[in-house]
C-alpha cells in the first residue's frame, strides 16, 4: 500500500490507473479505524480495481466546541489495517494542502441538511460536502463507499451527486456493530467503562422500538419515540439531540411508521460523547 499526501500526486496516479481502463474506488474516512470503516473497505475492495482510501480530519465539518482537537489518530496503526484488508492507496493530505490561505469555496446542499444532525450542528453538512467534493475531484474515483451509520450524510452525498453530476456511483453499507449492538465508531474510544450501559441503550432503544412495531398491528411514530426515549433516558448519562422518524429518502417527519420510515437516534453522552444509531423499524 501506498501512502500519498497531496493532491497532485493522488490525482495524477488516479487518471494513471483510469487510463489504463481501471476502476477506481473511494473510501473517505477520519480515520482510527475500527470494523465499520474496515467493511466499507472491503465493500469497494469487491467492486473495483484499485482502492484508495482517504484519511483527513476535516476542520470544516467540526463546530468551535467540538473534539477536532482530541479526535483519535494514529498514521500507522490505520496503515496497517487498511493495507491488510487490500487498500492500494491511503490518502493522507495536510489541512493547510487541502485549505490553503485563500480558500473561500462553500458547498451547500439545501433542505436534507437542515434538520436532524443539521439543526444540532450548524455548518456540519457543508464542512462534509465541501471536502467530500474536493476527495471526489482529487481521486477521480467511479464508486465511492459511505456507511449507513451516517444515515443523514449518506442522503446528502447522494443529492450532492446526483445535483453536482458527479460521474460517481454511491454505495451505503450496513451499519458495522459491535457483539452487544453497539454501533461501531471512532468516538467510541471516548467511552469510559462505567459510560458503556449508557452507549448501549441506543441499540436497546431500537430494539424496543422494533419489538414494539412486531407486537401491534399499527404503532404510531409518537409511540415509537416514546419507547427509545423510555430504554435511553434510564441512563442519567444520556442526553438526547434528537429521537426522529423519518422518511429514509427525503427525510421528512413520517405521519405514519412503514417500511419506508428510518428511526434515527442522536444522544449525548455525559454532555461529551455525540452517538449516533439508526434503523428500520419495519422490514429490518
Ligand atoms: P468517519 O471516519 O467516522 O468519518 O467514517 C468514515 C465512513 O465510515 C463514513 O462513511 C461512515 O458512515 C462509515 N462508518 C463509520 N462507522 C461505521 C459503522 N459502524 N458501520 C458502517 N459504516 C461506518
Amino acid at each position: 500500500m501506498k501512502v500519498v499526501s497531496t493532491a497532485v500526486d493522488i490525482q495524477a496516479l488516479s487518471l494513471t490507473y483510469r487510463r489504463k481502463g481501471l476502476r477506481v474506488g473511494l473510501v473517505p474516512t477520519m480515520g482510527w479505524f475500527h470494523e465499520g470503516h474496515l467493511a466499507l473497505m472491503k465493500e469497494a475492495r469487491k467492486r473495483v480495481d484499485k482502492v484508495i482510501v482517504s484519511l483527513f480530519v476535516n476542520p470544516l465539518q467540526f463546530g468551535p466546541n467540538e473534539d477536532l482537537d482530541s479526535y483519535p489518530h494514529d498514521l500507522d496503526r490505520d496503515c496497517v489495517l487498511a493495507e491488510g484488508v487490500g487498500v492500494d492507496l491511503l490518502y493522507a493530505p495536510d489541512t493547510k494542502l487541502m485549505y490553503p490561505n485563500g480558500f473561500s469555496t462553500n458547498v451547500h446542499v439545501r433542505g436534507l441538511t437542515s434538520g436532524l444532525c443539521g439543526g444540532d450542528r450548524p455548518g456540519h453538512f457543508d464542512g462534509v460536502t465541501t471536502v467530500v467534493s474536493k476527495l471526489f475531484n482529487q481521486t477521480l474515483p467511479h464508486v465511492a463507499v459511505f456507511g449507513e451509520k451516517d444515515f443523514q450524510q449518506l442522503a446528502v452525498i447522494r443529492r450532492l451527486v446526483q445535483d453536482l453530476d458527479f460521474p460517481i456511483e454511491i454505495i451505503g453499507h450496513p451499519i458495522v456493530r459491535e457483539k452487544n449492538g453497539l454501533a461501531m465508531s471512532s468516538r467510541n474510544s471516548y467511552l469510559k467503562a462505567d459510560e458503556m450501559a449508557a452507549a448501549l441503550s441506543l441499540s436497546q432503544g431500537i430494539k424496543q422500538a422494533q419489538k414494539l412495531a412486531r407486537n401491534k398491528q399499527e404503532v404510531s411514530v409518537q409511540e415509537i419515540r416514546d419507547a427509545v426515549a423510555h430504554e435511553i433516558l434510564k441512563h442519567r448519562e444520556c442526553g438526547i439531540d434528537y429521537i426522529e422518524v423519518v422518511d429514509k429518502t427525503s427525510l421528512q417527519p413520517c405521519s405514519v411508521v412503514n417500511s419506508q420510515s428510518i428511526l434515527l437516534l442522536a444522544v449525548k453522552i455525559n454532555s461529551r460523547i455525540r452517538l449516533l444509531d439508526n434503523s428500520q423499524i419495519i422490514g429490518s
